[in-house]
């Protein structure tokens, strides 16, 4: 690999309209601090694109260079593949904008922005996109690897509302990607990560979303066995207007919950729920909570979506270490429930968790080679974080959270969602994210990026010619 020395950043500074910062520049630890604080690389330097042109440029400069190059977009990236050590980072951190069109009920969005810019911009009309639980992810990062959250039972995953992308290709081409216009390309980025280019915007169906019901059931976490027999059935057959994510956690230590449970290993639901589902009539459905288990907490209020989308932003701040792991599930057997209550029960620290998401409703209505979203018979994606603000205890949450993973894995469908793998853990598990659509994949990387200048990501090699 090219290296990049203090004369070749100067050349890049004259390109860019934007900052070029390298270890030199006040700022740079700044840059190079990402959410996951377990993450510690030193680039050698980043290229902060204002536009299309330094996004080109940067490329172009990456290219003739030789130079490792990474692609930044939120920076929440668990594995950090938004950095490289001694490389270059194209960081999209500028371009952070957000643009309604309420004609075409579309919204378009800059490839630096973050979930909270687009919930923000879209609630102003009454309307959102699928997308994930917390307003400080990028949208980049998110989409490209396919994207769920409270909406997705309702409005399918966020590709799902994709309707056109930007991108800036390896050989420095610009091109809108679309069902008409590159559609191999269009496939891939609707779940490939960021392997065939760099998105400067991604152009959105919006849906009709403005205040939805919010619910939060919490359970003593001895009672996460029947709890969990319960939801595997419940959620499944509810109506599409109903999320409800499952979570091991400990009680966060603040309102709305009851002093007495702060800091309580617990398993628990969070709800969402989107259209006529309201007042009454959520209570209605929400009252088979007590099924199970009486539960230690039950709580629920109307809330205008960015607010539900907000709700988790402090509790989880970036700068803590961070390990996580995923996989696809299609069914919760009991040999899974035993897993999940026995690490329930040990949980290693305050924050770390385990999330269930529903990835089933309307996303289950594309079918499974329509996208490079392989998983679309899947009903839950599930995320173990081991995560604990304390940089002594990232062996301990590392360990709890590969263990866990390891018991719960012959129980899952075999692979993970994209931006669930906490490494880059090789072919073998990118493979198994990918199932039959992996050598499609392979095939348009070939097209679009034969000598693999964007693999700062979980990488699909360009097939053999
Ligand atoms: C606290 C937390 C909560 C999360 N919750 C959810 C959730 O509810 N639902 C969900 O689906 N996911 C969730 N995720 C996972 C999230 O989708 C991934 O971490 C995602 O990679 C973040 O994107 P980013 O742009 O912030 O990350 P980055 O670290 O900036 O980038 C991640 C990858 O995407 C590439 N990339 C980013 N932007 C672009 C672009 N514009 N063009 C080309 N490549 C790009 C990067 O090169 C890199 O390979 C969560 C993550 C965290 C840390």
């Amino acid at each position: 690999m090219g290296t990049i020395d203090e004369a070749a950043a100067g050349s890049l500074r004259e390109a860019l309209r934007g900052r070029v910062i390298t270890p030199h520049d006040p700022g740079y630890d700044e840059a190079r601090t990402i959410y996951n604080a377990m993450i510690d690389r030193r680039p050698a330097a980043f290229a902060r694109c204002a536009d299309v042109a330094d996004v080109r440029a940067t490329i172009a400069f990456a290219r003739d260079r030789g130079a490792d190059l990474a692609v930044f977009g939120g920076g929440h990236s668990g594995p950090g593949l938004c950095l490289v050590d001694d490389g270059l980072v194209l960081d999209l951190t500028p371009m952070r904008w957000v643009r309604v069109d309420p004609e075409s009920d579309t919204v378009q969005v800059g490839g630096g922005s973050r979930l909270g810019d687009l919930d923000h911009a879209a609630h102003a009309f009454g309307r959102a996109v699928p997308s994930g639980i917390m307003s400080t992810t990028g949208v980049g990062g998110l989409t490209l690897g396919g994207g769920h959250g409270h909406l997705t039972r309702r409005y399918g995953l966020t590709i799902d509302s994709l309707l056109s992308a930007d991108v800036v290709l390896a050989d420095g081409s610009y091109v809108t990607a679309s069902p008409d216009n590159h559609p191999d390309l269009f496939w891939a980025l609707r779940g490939g990560g960021g392997n065939f280019g760099v998105v400067t915007s991604f152009t959105f169906q919006l849906h009709p979303v403005g205040t939805v019901g919010v619910a939060v059931t919490v359970w003593p976490v001895d009672r996460t066995p029947e709890v969990l027999r319960w939801y595997r059935e419940f959620l499944p057959a509810a109506p599409e207007e109903l999320s409800g994510f499952f979570a091991v956690l400990a009680v966060p230590p603040g309102p709305p919950f009851p002093e007495p449970l702060h800091g309580r290993k617990a398993c628990a639901v969070v709800w969402c729920c989107t259209g006529d589902l309201h007042g009454d009539r959520l209570e209605e459905v929400l009252a088979a909570v007590d099924e199970p288990a009486p539960p230690a907490f039950h709580f629920t209020t109307p809330m205008p979506y960015p607010g539900l989308q907000t709700m988790f932003d402090t509790l989880i701040p970036a700068g803590l270490q961070w390990y996580w792991r995923g996989d696809f599930f299609d069914a919760i057997p009991d040999g899974a429930v035993d897993v999940h209550h026995k690490y329930a029960e040990n949980l290693p620290t305050a924050l770390s968790t385990m999330h269930l998401y529903p990835v089933d409703g309307a996303a289950h209505r594309v079918g499974p080679g329509d996208t490079a979203w392989a998983y679309r018979d899947a009903l839950w994606s599930g995320v173990i974080g081991g995560i604990d603000p304390d940089p002594a205890n990232a062996e301990l949450v590392r360990e709890w959270c590969v263990d866990y993973w390891s018991d719960l894995h012959p129980h899952s469908m075999g692979g993970s969602y994209v931006n669930f793998i906490g490494e880059q853990e090789g072919t073998d598990r990118v493979r198994a994210t990918y199932r039959g659509n992996y050598d499609r994949l392979a095939a348009v990387k070939r097209a679009y990026d034969p000598d693999n200048l964007f693999h700062a990501n979980q990488n699909i090699p360009p097939a053999p010619e």
